[in-house]
């Protein structure tokens, strides 16, 4: 599928079948697998033959729909994971442990960053976070010995910051360690962060990729370009025997382009089990199969509510990439030419109650934590993700009281801004 192009892969790729087989990607719905001789599933336990022999370390339909993904991503391995959560943790885990030191964008989905400041903290491992806007010299100043990754977001949630890929990939490779991209909110029909020089890339497939609100999951690709043995010394679970597998050395065995997926499932999965449901997989694929063509409509709709929006007296200001005098504007228009996603935020004057008001009125735009599905819904984070904050501390957060998150659908664009509008017109 190597030569075509993305939406023909959002389609076709990852499951090909042989004659006679499934036109859809099969639901392999069992735990486990059965073999003719002990010695068979041996070879499966030794990593030394590739096959199935439980659900918790791989499936055949998630490994389709990872396969789907990679493909998406132009990486060489790929996997599915229960959730997004998983996926970041796993991404991160797989090459730090107690001791380990991570250099980290402060501009991250929430939950990523509680993942990684207490939790990971607790485990020992340590980060420093930095303005997705600092200098190279900040940039590098903020990598340890120690140091084992790079992480970011492409298109921030919700602050909507677009990461600059190249500086922070070329800060991580002359510190000899890789560059991991959280590239959910524009997906790789948006940008491709590889090609601008990230090694892994992960995903919430809660968001875009299944796109209808019906499955939590996520994804970890791997560019296959990192070379961990040249960098041995900081990378030892990938470059030294590992006991649990009898000595197998993960970049000796599967090179370049294997290693970093095939420890991440042998060791991680096995251990913590974070997989993807078999079904799940396939709702997420489904979702895949209309992404080319779900993406441009969502950047459409947010394109024109963030307009809109930034017409209007009663709002101070919009964040969206996609608007001319939007800050990231120069970085969005570099890595995300065709748009980045259909979420937009804004302030609006008159803090918390005028955004309760607000949000109340709204008919069409519903309520939600959620984000980038086909339905349009709206959360203001200081009545809710956010609501234990003081005013003063949502302001330090860069998190005005008065801020609303919209999540632009699939619907007609006008319908949205005439919920707006009369929603503007019910506060007055
Ligand atoms: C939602 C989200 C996550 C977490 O994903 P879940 O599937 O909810 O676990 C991680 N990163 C980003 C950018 C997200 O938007």
């Amino acid at each position: 599928m190597d030569n075509y192009k993305i939406n023909t892969k959002c389609v076709q790729a990852g499951y090909r079948p042989k004659n006679g087989e499934p036109r859809q990607v099969p639901v392999i719905q069992s735990t486990t697998f059965k073999y003719d001789t002990s010695e068979d599933m041996g070879k499966l336990f030794d990593l030394e033959a590739s096959g199935y022999f439980y659900t918790r370390l791989q499936n055949p339909t998630n490994d389709y729909v990872a396969a789907k993904i990679a493909a998406l991503e132009g990486g060489t391995a790929a996997m599915l994971t229960s959730s997004g959560q998983a996926a970041n943790f796993f991404a991160l885990f797989n090459i730090c442990e107690c001791g380990s030191h991570i250099v980290c964008s402060s501009s991250i989905y929430g939950g990523t960053f509680n993942l990684i400041a207490v939790t990971m903290a607790k485990m020992g491992i340590e980060t420093t976070f930095i303005s997705p806007d600092c200098t190279e010299a900040e940039l590098n100043a903020a990598f340890k010995e120690n140091t084992k990754a790079v992480f970011g977001e492409t298109i921030a949630n919700p602050a909507l910051t677009v990461l600059d890929i190249e500086k922070f990939a070329k800060a991580a490779h002359s510190h000899g360690v890789p560059l991991i991209v959280d590239n959910t909110f524009p997906t790789p029909v948006n940008c491709r962060p590889i090609e601008w020089g990230a090694d892994i890339v992960t995903h919430s497939t809660t968001k875009y990729m299944d796109g209808h609100g019906a499955a939590v999951g996520g994804a970890i690709v791997d560019s296959g370009k990192f070379d961990w043995m040249a960098h041995k010394d900081k990378f030892p679970g990938l470059c030294t025997p590992d006991d649990s597998y009898h000595g197998i050395t993960y970049a000796e065995k599967f090179g370049k382009e294997g290693a970093f997926i095939t420890k991440c499932t042998a060791q991680l999965m096995r251990d913590f089990g974070s997989i993807q449901s078999p079904q799940n997989a396939f709702i997420l694929n489904l979702g895949l199969e209309s992404l080319h063509v779900r993406m441009p409509k969502h950047v459409e709709n947010g394109q024109a509510v963030a307009e809109f929006l930034e017409a209007n007296p009663n709002v101070e200001f919009v964040n969206y990439p996609g608007l001319k005098n939007d800050k990231y504007h120069k970085l969005a228009e570099k890595y995300l030419p065709n748009g980045g996603c259909g979420v937009v935020s804004f302030c609006l004057k008159g803090g918390r109650s005028q955004a309760e008001k607000f949000m109340k009125a709204l008919k069409l735009i519903a309520i939600e934590t959620h984000v980038a599905d086909a339905r349009s819904c709206c959360l203001n984070p200081a009545t809710s993700t956010h609501r234990q904050l003081t005013d003063k501390q949502l302001e330090e957060a860069g998190i005005p009281a008065g801020l609303i998150r919209i999540s632009c659908g699939l619907e007609d664009k006008e319908d949205l801004i005439n919920d707006l509008k009369q929603a503007f017109d019910s506060i007055k």
